[in-house]
């Protein structure tokens, strides 16, 4: 068993853990000398003492996905009554309220919908890009550009290629869950990638010039090896190409999922984000994940390695369905940078500072209420849609219903 005070000094010399030390620093270092290695290697990489945040709108354009992951409390099967697709009037109507409150992007994922096909995603994006030539793109997670593939046959390269022509410009490190088979097997979700093929849509993205995030959600059926694994495999893509910009870990959110469970706890949260700050040694920015671990949580993340508070939420759907409903506007965001002895700065996807809170520039709308992809009970579905060919049954009778 390594000894934890060299194990401290070599973090405080700048050496690289390996799979053993990373372990041993995790499983019995106090949460105290954790917290304070973090803080060391974060004020090492942003000496200015700024921690950043973005203003954005996650939206999911679907529920309906064929992948049935076990965490999963967000996704409806193919003809579900509460399945939705969104429209393309409706993405724009929330692109107008996001630019309203200063927001620069779209957190754009959903489910893996077969009756979606890559012709819709390229129409959105363009008609997006036309519309608002400025605002970015952040969207479709590994195992949706996947899907994508499988169900236009057409090899993963082509897919990113054909989305970056289209106006992508970045992708979110979204269904990485823990990076390794036999968890993902038991989660249900390697049919939808396996850690292999997460990691190469990924390598992908960046050798075609996209940065992109990384993620990990713990807490459901991996061991501690298989937590330190997953930092692992991602520290050696990061080598390989340096295109992610973040990683961002959260802890699984257990309410209405298949598997259940009991959700990890709040110092588990610190312990594996101060871990994964200093295993991810070439990693410039960690997100704090305040929207599943609550804003005092959230808080004294930044104490425990992250330099970044993440978005602004305007609108989630997927934890909510777990569980976790955390809500913070910008006002509340800058309040709690301050009062933890930061400075705040709005930045883009890329981490570029763009300026000073908004709030602070101009009159912006609170947000103290997360909006919702859609009003419950609203079935409508989408008028374009008619003009894709649907490939489930359900999708081909909702196609001829008139309008
Ligand atoms: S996590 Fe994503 S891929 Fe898995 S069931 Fe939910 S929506 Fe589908």
């Amino acid at each position: 068993m390594p000894n934890i005070t060299a194990l401290a000094d070599k973090v405080r010399s700048g050496g690289r853990l390996d799979a053993a030390e990373a372990l041993a620093l995790y499983r019995e270092a106090p949460t105290a000398l954790l917290g304070r290695l973090a803080e060391e290697v974060r004020a090492r990489k942003h000496p200015d003492g700024i921690v950043t945040y973005i203003i954005d709108r996650n939206v999911n354009y679907t529920n309906v996905c064929v992948a049935k992951c076990t965490f999963c409390a967000f996704y409806r099967p193919v003809g579900s009554a509460e399945g939705y697709v969104l429209g393309f009037d409706e993405l724009f109507r929330k692109i107008d309220e996001t630019i309203a409150v200063g927001g620069v992007q779209l957190l754009l994922q959903g489910g893996h919908n077969p009756d979606l096909p890559l012709t819709w995603y390229e129409d959105l994006f363009r008609a997006i890009k036309t519309r608002y030539p400025d605002f970015k793109l952040h969207a479709l997670s590994p195992p949706e550009v996947i899907h994508l593939s499988r169900l236009s046959q057409l090899p993963v390269p082509e897919i990113i290629g054909r989305l970056i022509a289209a106006g992508l410009d970045s992708i979110p490190g979204g269904g990485a869950e823990i990076l390794v088979d036999r968890v993902r097997r038991l989660l249900h979700c390697y049919g939808k990638a396996s850690a292999d093929e997460w990691l190469d849509v990924m390598r992908h993205a960046h050798c075609a010039g996209l940065r992109t995030t990384a993620t990990m959600m713990y807490g459901t059926v991996e061991t501690d090896e298989e937590r330190i694994e997953h930092l692992l495999r991602l520290r050696a893509l990061q080598d390989e190409t340096g295109g992610f910009t973040a990683f961002i870990t959260w802890s699984y959110q257990p309410d209405h999922t298949e598997l259940a469970g009991a959700e990890a706890t709040g110092i588990d949260y610190l312990r594996t984000l101060a871990t994964a700050r200093i295993v991810l040694d070439n990693f410039d920015n960690l997100q704090a994940s305040w929207v599943t671990q609550g804003g005092k949580v959230g808080q004294l993340s930044l104490a425990y390695g992250a330099n970044d508070m993440g978005s602004v939420m305007i609108e989630e759907n997927v934890v909510r369905a777990a569980g976790a409903s955390y809500c913070m506007d910008e006002a509340e965001i800058v309040r709690n940078i301050e009062d933890a002895g930061f400075v705040p700065r709005r930045r883009n996807m890329h981490y570029q500072i763009l300026g000073e809170p908004i709030f602070r520039q101009r009159d912006v709308p609170r947000m103290l209420e997360l909006a919702t992809a859609r009003e419950a009970g609203d079935t409508s579905v989408p008028e374009e849609l008619a003009g894709y060919a649907a490939r489930s049954r359900a999708g081909k009778q909702l196609r001829v219903l008139p309008h």
